[in-house]
């Protein structure tokens, strides 16, 4: 749980534990950087053309974020999309990056309102900053490997989001199991308690942790074979198609859906009318 509390020497403003060395965190930042830069450009041009779009999102006035892709990784790299004819950033400030947190479910709200009452200016933007760096660097790695399982050597590839793993103060505690039925507790086999993961959040920079966790997440337990990229001509959100018969093409058939139905009736029409 963050707590903000007056900083002594060695202390996070967030929480009652030592933090780290401010030069060595430092130092560690300036390294993943040029890991996350590096790794960027070498997988940049495995990205279909329609994905490197350019020119500068909408960062005002935007729908809300899209949470189509059932799951969190997923999810998190659409945080950028081109949902209707234009790209949209979604982690363009700290508040964004928090507000994205918020929906997307992976930081407690306490944690989150805690941050932005103690952040230092510009301390946030940061933040989003390397989630934006981190989300962009992984992106073209869903692109390169969608559609076939995760080989062992794509590790090599991974290694900065390790690095990034590695900072992690992830602990367990023991709680009630969540049960829709409260006399079910300790019948039926099951246990009544359960493990749940929790979280030290030492400074703003936990923020990009649960983010990595879920890109690792994604590569660990879903099949990458039925991870795909929406067929929308100029649609760039990814999705896990979770479908029985694995025929998943759009994003939504509200938006992109749609469009590929009227596309297709514009096309037969044409052609029953070039035929008369
Ligand atoms: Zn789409």
């Amino acid at each position: 749980m963050a707590r903000v509390e007056r900083a002594g020497k060695g202390q996070s403003r967030y929480a009652s534990q030592p933090v780290r060395p401010q030069g060595a965190s430092l130092t560690r930042d300036i390294a993943l950087c040029g890991l996350l830069k590096a790794s960027c450009q070498r997988l940049y041009f495995t990205l279909p053309a329609y994905a490197r779009c350019s020119g500068n999102p909408v960062t005002t006035k935007r729908p809300p974020p899209v949470f189509i892709a059932d799951n969190p990784g997923l999810d998190f790299l659409n945080s950028i999309a081109v949902p209707v004819d234009v790209k949209v950033e979604w982690l363009a400030s700290g508040e964004d990056l928090l507000a994205w947190l918020k929906q997307a479910g992976l930081v407690p709200d306490e944690v989150l309102n805690a941050f932005r009452k103690g952040a230092l200016p510009g301390e946030l933007d940061a933040i989003a900053a390397q989630a934006r760096a981190l989300r962009d660097w992984f992106k073209p790695f869903v692109y390169k490997h969608m559609g076939r399982p995760i080989e062992p050597s794509a590790v090599r590839q991974l290694e900065p989001l390790n690095q990034l793993l590695a900072r992690d103060d992830e602990f367990g505690q023991l709680v009630v199991r969540d049960r829709p039925n409260k006399r079910d507790h300790g019948h039926g086999g099951v246990s009544g308690l359960v493990w749940r993961r929790q979280r030290r959040w030492q400074s703003p920079e936990s923020l990009l942790l649960p983010l990595a966790r879920s890109l690792a997440d994604l590569v660990c337990t879903e099949d990458f074979t039925c991870v795909k990229a929406c067929e929308g001509p100029d649609c760039t959100l990814l999705f896990v198609d979770r479908t029985r018969s694995r025929g998943r093409r759009w994003c939504s058939m509200a938006v992109c859906g749609n469009r590929a139905k009227q596309a297709a009736h514009r096309k037969r029409a044409q052609q029953a009318k070039r035929s008369k």
